[in-house]
């Protein structure tokens, strides 16, 4: 690292608290000292009392852009000039590119979701997808396939407190895209086996099936399955959750949140430096 960094280093930065426990600044300088290029990534706790005077010092160092993690993503919008129109319709930023002074927010986790099906050759494009989850990821995910041109989504959500954002994503989804959003309560099993049975897509974006709530999942049964239906999670840790497991056992094809992890850090990675993230290799470190 001491060799690497000289008087030209750019840097980029990840503000958020607590941070400390982030993969993010391994991944980006891993793939910088892989490609050889003169940046470098850093954390810093910043929570939403500090992001102001953040952003004034990322534009005062002229820093190539920064990563925002909870629980600034919401937040951080009012800050910048610009939005892109992914972040300007989920309401949140995850990342913020610098062009000569103005400061344009995106939100990345939608695109590495997209991403990473297209590599595990899953073409969900122009066809219908279920997923349950009305948070940050799930947001992200519906909106950016909205954009993409899946044709159809099915969301499922409990009545907690994400389900007004779930009313605002179909909304959103069905007023400013192409596609066709439905709302369903993740109760009405009746709902969810017959819009999982017309999907070519049925995704986990709920945080269920990590940590607190490893070994559980809302799918009551693998009669919901079957065995062209492709199967995803967010959650990679653990890389099998019990969700993925029911995939497995009907024979469905599956992908955990790994790549969606990679591919989110890789279009930050890309709007940064104009490179594109050693992908092979780094699902060798990180994987
Ligand atoms: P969030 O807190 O914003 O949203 C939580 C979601 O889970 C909501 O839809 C909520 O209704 C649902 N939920 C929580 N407990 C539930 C339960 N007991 N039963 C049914 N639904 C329940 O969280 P988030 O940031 O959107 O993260 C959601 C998941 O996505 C987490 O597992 C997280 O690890 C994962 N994630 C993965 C990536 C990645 O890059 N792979 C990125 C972000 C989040």
């Amino acid at each position: 690292m001491t060799e690497r960094l000289t008087g030209h280093t750019e840097l980029i930065g990840l503000m958020a608290y607590p941070i400390r426990h982030s993969s993010s600044p391994a991944m980006h300088n891993e793939a910088f000292a892989y490609l050889g290029l003169d940046y470098a990534y850093l954390a810093f706790e910043v929570d939403n009392s500090t992001l102001e005077d953040a952003i004034k010092g990322l534009r005062a160092l002229k820093m190539v852009g920064s990563n925002v993690s909870m629980p600034n993503k919401t937040v951080v919008g009012q800050y910048l000039d610009k939005l892109s129109p992914a972040a300007e319709l989920c309401g949140a930023v995850n990342t913020i590119t610098n062009d000569n002074g103005v400061l344009t927010g995106h939100i990345t986790d939608g695109i590495g979701y997209m991403e990473s099906l297209k590599d595990y050759d899953i073409d969900v494009i122009g066809k219908k997808m279920t997923i349950a989850g009305a948070g940050g990821a799930a947001t992200a995910i519906e909106i950016q396939a909205a954009l993409d041109g899946v044709k159809e989504i099915s969301i499922f959500n409990r009545h907690d407190k994400f389900w007004e954002n779930a009313q605002a994503t179909v909304k959103k989804i069905n007023e400013k895209t192409n596609c066709h959003a439905q709302l369903f309560d993740l109760d009405d099993k009746e709902a969810l086996r017959r819009e999982i049975a017309d999907s070519y897509l049925l995704a986990n974006a709920t945080g269920m099936g990590m940590k607190p709530l490893e070994g559980q999942t809302w799918l009551p049964d693998t009669s919901y399955l079957r065995p062209d239906l492709i199967v995803t999670d967010t959650v990679y840790a653990p890389a099998k959750t019990r969700f993925l497991e029911m995939a497995e056992e009907v024979g469905c094809k599956k992908m955990n949140g790994f790549g969606m992890m990679l591919f989110q850090g890789a279009a930050g990675f890309k709007m940064w430096t104009g490179h594109d993230m050693p992908i092979e290799h780094m699902k060798e470190v990180l994987g």
